[in-house]
């Protein structure tokens, strides 16, 4: 399946729209046009699910090049990063160790820089393993971010601890294929268990990041920042690269933080996959595209 989608011939044109570049030196100018919008970006190396050590090493050195090139940009914390642990071998044998030993370079390189980076959340089996790194990074790097998703069962727990202990939070409704055993499978589940999760973040003590393209989640957040008494600066949205352009614009023009999360690299297929997923309009628009060419 990844080398038909791969190689299929309109596959580039589909692949475009989600992902902003296979390198620094094309995302770059995505960043500076970004920010000269009044957006911020979280920038992500795709790449998921690696199976050597020497593949950790590799990521570890995208993002040490990435950020090695923002440090002359200048953007401070309106360019961050996201990673993805199982891209630092999570789950390879010893692999815990290894991705914490991988990424806190990252993470210590980006504080130098003026910026942060954010854990995102992967499959539920992974969650444990992620939250214990968060930890242990924010013992020297405090503001280093994680993502939590509504889907799960065990994410109202998740986020009490969180925002009791002041951390930064993305909350983001789930891309992954979870079981029923852990999981809402429910569209309407998912939407009320992200907002019981938003009321603890924003009644909490950390700073909510709202990942959602969802127009009724978005005005939701508004009002539930004005009834926690948060200002504009003490929460942020955040949408994709790729998916309601104009929505990033409006939230920023209206006074909001909004971050686009902008991935960029090679190794795109997982994450193309999730955004195809997300939408059915999206398969067809892919099959046809392949169907055509
Ligand atoms: P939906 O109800 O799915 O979408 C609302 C509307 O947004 C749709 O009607 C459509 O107009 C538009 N839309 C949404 N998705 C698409 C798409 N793919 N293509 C075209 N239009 C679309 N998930 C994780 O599991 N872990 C993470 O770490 C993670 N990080 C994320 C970071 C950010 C900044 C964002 C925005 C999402 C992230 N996600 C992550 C994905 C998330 O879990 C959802 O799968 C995704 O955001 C779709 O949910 P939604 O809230 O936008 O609502």
């Amino acid at each position: 399946m990844r080398r038909f989608v791969s190689a299929a011939p309109g596959t580039k044109q589909v692949v475009d729209r989600f992902i902003a570049g296979e390198t620094v030196d094309q995302v770059v100018p995505i960043v500076e046009d970004a920010v000269g919008k009044g957006l911020e970006v979280t920038l992500d190396v795709v790449g998921e699910d690696i199976t050597t050590v020497e593949q950790s090493h590799a990521a570890r050195d995208a993002y040490l090049e990435l950020i090695d090139r923002l440090k002359d940009l200048g953007f401070g914390e309106k360019a961050e990063m996201s990673v993805k642990l199982s891209m630092f071998g999570q789950a390879l044998e010893g692999g815990h160790e290894l991705a914490l030993a991988n990424v806190r370079p990252v993470v210590e390189a980006a504080a130098a820089i003026g910026t942060t980076v954010t854990l995102d959340a992967e499959d539920h089996t992974t969650l444990d393993s992620m939250f214990a790194i968060h930890d242990e990074l924010r013992k020297d790097f405090p503001q280093t971010g994680c993502v939590i998703q509504a889907y799960l069962f065990r994410t109202e727990d998740d986020a009490r601890r969180l925002a009791a202990n002041g951390s930064r939070v993305r909350i983001v409704k789930g891309a992954y294929k979870e079981p029923a055993e852990v999981a809402y499978q429910d569209k309407a589940e998912i939407d009320k268990a992200y907002v019981r999760i938003l009321k603890i973040l924003m009644d909490g003590e950390g700073y909510p990041m709202i990942g959602s393209h969802d127009p009724r989640l978005i005005a939701i957040t508004q009002e539930l920042a004005r009834r926690a008494g948060r200002k504009l600066d003490e929460y942020e949205f955040q949408m994709l690269y790729g998916i309601r352009s104009e929505e990033h614009l409006r939230l920023a023009a209206e006074g909001h933080r909004m971050r686009v999360y902008t991935a960029y690299g090679t190794d795109w297929y997982g994450y193309f996959m999730r955004r195809l997923a997300e939408k059915p309009a999206n398969l067809l628009f892919f099959g046809r595209s392949i169907l055509t060419k």
